[in-house]
């Protein structure tokens, strides 16, 4: 028999101590410096409490949440609600979260039923990319854009096997298949890390601090020269009990200013690396 819900998962996941940088004076991707808002350098809604003051004006600001949007939605949905990590709207929060199950194996096709959320069989997902072409002086002109060739993919507890969830889930719901979706919109994601890594870059040297390039990549959707700029780890890394890693790194004889950039490090997640732009 399923226990009625898995173990409540608040407080699993460190938060971040909260820190708040000093404006620019203007938008850190369009220079405007109409009506501008505050930015949350990791998104509000997986937790991040770094705000880089007054920095994004309205139209940048609409660009940036529509593609933080499509990830909390695609990738992290279930996650944000078994960990509880914020939201502001807390009562469009859904209990029950939908699942692809068959009951019997010549079914041809699945039916969706609701599942209750504290025992919802989700995936996190995160894709892994090559190293970027920036670091190992790949040619712009052999780059790929925003794709991955593998994915991260993990059981979404950590209490819990996920093999057993499954089971237990099949004999409770009398089912002979269910099927745990993962979803990952890679472009939306790019942006997202781009957005990450400029801001951080901006808050720790200020806008006049280097030559930033990542702007036409992630307000004007120029995404062909990702590869160039934004890359992973390949290898496994253990988790961190930190909610978010976030650091300039310095390498010897790299012109670039790169950014490290780990979300939900505590997972055990891939690292990201991400060249903001170059030194002045
Ligand atoms: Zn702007």
């Amino acid at each position: 028999m399923l226990p009625k819900g898995l173990p409540k998962l608040d407080g699993f996941l460190p938060e971040q101590p909260k820190e708040i940088f000093a404006s620019p004076g203007k938008c850190i991707y369009c220079g405007s410096s109409n009506d501008l808002s505050d930015e949350h350098i990791i998104p509000f809604s997986l937790g991040g409490k770094l705000v880089l003051e007054k920095s994004s004006c309205p139209s940048c600001a609409k660009i940036t949440s529509d593609f933080e949007q499509t990830c909390m939605r695609t990738m992290y949905g279930p996650l944000r609600i078994l960990y509880s990590l914020p939201t502001r709207r807390p009562k469009q929060r859904p209990k029950k979260l939908e699942l692809k199950v068959k009951y019997r194996p010549e079914e041809k096709d699945w039916q969706t039923i609701l599942v209750e959320q504290n025992r919802f069989p989700f995936l996190i997902t995160f894709p892994y990319f090559d190293t970027p072409g920036i670091i190992n002086e790949k040619p712009i002109d052999q780059l790929e854009g925003a794709v991955t060739k593998k994915l991260w993919i993990r059981g979404a507890s950590p209490y819990y096997s996920f093999h057993d969830l499954l089971e237990l889930l099949l004999k409770d719901l009398h089912a002979y298949s269910v099927f745990p979706e993962s979803k990952a919109d890679i472009s939306a994601f790019c942006k997202l890390l781009a957005k990450i890594a400029h801001s951080f870059a901006v808050a720790k040297l200020g806008l006049s601090g280097f030559k930033s390039t990542l702007e036409p990549l992630i307000i004007k959707n120029e995404l062909s020269n990702c590869g160039y700029y934004i890359g992973s780890t390949y290898n496994d890394e253990p988790p961190k009990n930190q909610l978010h890693e976030l650091a300039l790194l310095e390498f010897k004889n790299i012109e670039a200013i790169l950014v490290k950039v780990r979300l939900l490090s505590k997972l055990g997640t891939p690292t990201y690396i991400v060249a903001v732009g170059k030194r002045l």
